[in-house]
């Protein structure tokens, strides 16, 4: 039997030691390795990556901590809208979800529509109207909503910025969440899931719903999930841009991944990380923030979650 390897993030961003008490660091410890075990369950047990991420990234979406199903980032009008993919990189199938308000985990709407559905992108209430029709749960607004998140909308509401949630340099709360995942038959899968960024308007749409920019994996290449200021990874075509360098330009995932995040994104004005897997299950993690929210474990026992640089 061939290895198995899984790498979650749950965010990137202004994340520094001294705004951090032992308490709450120990909480994220705590949900970042909850996440791993759901992944690790599956994957010791011969399981898919498709299964592995959908339950890792399902496991953040149920936390409040992250910025993520419950928990998510407030929009200018004070609702949550969501956005989500999955990629599987056996076929690169794949299926997306944007501006989402009353699915519980948004992450498998996007695995019923990359299996049930002839489409691979819904949005808003065709995407609700989808699930209900899947019996998906479904959550009243209240669901999602926490005091913190409220608060860091209030703080900006009246003015015309927006707040991605990494760089709310006063209250620090990070939280877009993703997993990539290779398992023992040497396939690969990733997912990413977020409530987007604080006072968005119009229905923004962010680079997590976007095959190829927030999410990506291909079976003998590599499964990628971002995490970072949205509109620059869109532009970037961030996963995607990973595998292409590895596909094309022959390099390694560390090469490839530490081009992106440490040359391309800072060079536009972005920021943020990526966590990503290789066909021989090899991990990266690289950010060029304060800190990223991030584990991983390997069938050889290798594991650890970490917070800081
Ligand atoms: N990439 C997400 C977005 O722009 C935000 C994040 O990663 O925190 O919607």
């Amino acid at each position: 039997m061939e290895n198995f390897s899984l790498a979650i993030h749950g965010g990137a961003g202004t994340i520094l030691k001294s705004a951090m008490t032992d308490r709450k660091e120990r909480r994220y410890h705590r949900a970042l390795e909850a996440s791993l075990k759901a992944g690790e369950k599956i994957l010791s047990k011969g399981g898919s990556a498709l299964d592995a991420v959908e339950a890792a990234v399902i496991s953040m979406e149920n936390s409040e901590l992250f910025n993520a199903g419950k928990g998510s980032v407030f929009t200018h009008e004070g609702d949550h809208e969501m956005d989500a993919s999955i990629m599987n990189g056996a076929d690169r199938n794949a299926g997306a979800v944007a501006g989402v308000r009353r699915v519980k985990n948004p992450i498998s709407l996007c695995r019923e529509i990359m299996e049930n559905c002839e489409h691979v992108f819904l949005i808003g209430e065709g995407a609700e109207h989808f699930a209900e029709t899947r019996k998906l749960e479904m959550e009243s607004k209240d669901y999602f909503s926490t005091d913190f998140r409220y608060e860091q909308l209030q703080k900006i509401r009246d003015t015309h910025q927006t707040l991605l949630d990494h760089s709310d340099h006063e209250l620090k709360k990070f939280g877009t969440v993703g997993a990539v995942a290779k398992d023992v038959h040497g396939n690969l899968a990733a997912a990413t899931s977020t409530g987007g960024i604080t006072n968005k308007r119009y229905m923004r749409v962010g680079d997590t719903s976007i095959i190829g920019a927030g999410t990506y994996a291909e079976n003998d290449i590599c499964a990628v999930s971002s995490t970072g200021w949205g509109e620059y990874y869109i532009r970037a075509v961030a996963a995607y841009d990973v595998a292409a360098m590895m596909k094309y330009g022959d390099k390694s995932l560390d090469e490839a991944a530490h081009q992106l995040i440490h040359e391309v994104i800072p060079k536009m004005g972005g920021d943020g990380g990526l966590i990503a897997v290789d066909s021989n299950g090899k991990i990266t993690m690289p950010f060029n923030t304060q800190g990223m929210y991030r584990g991983f474990v390997q069938s050889d026992g290798n594991s650890r979650t970490l917070i800081f640089k």
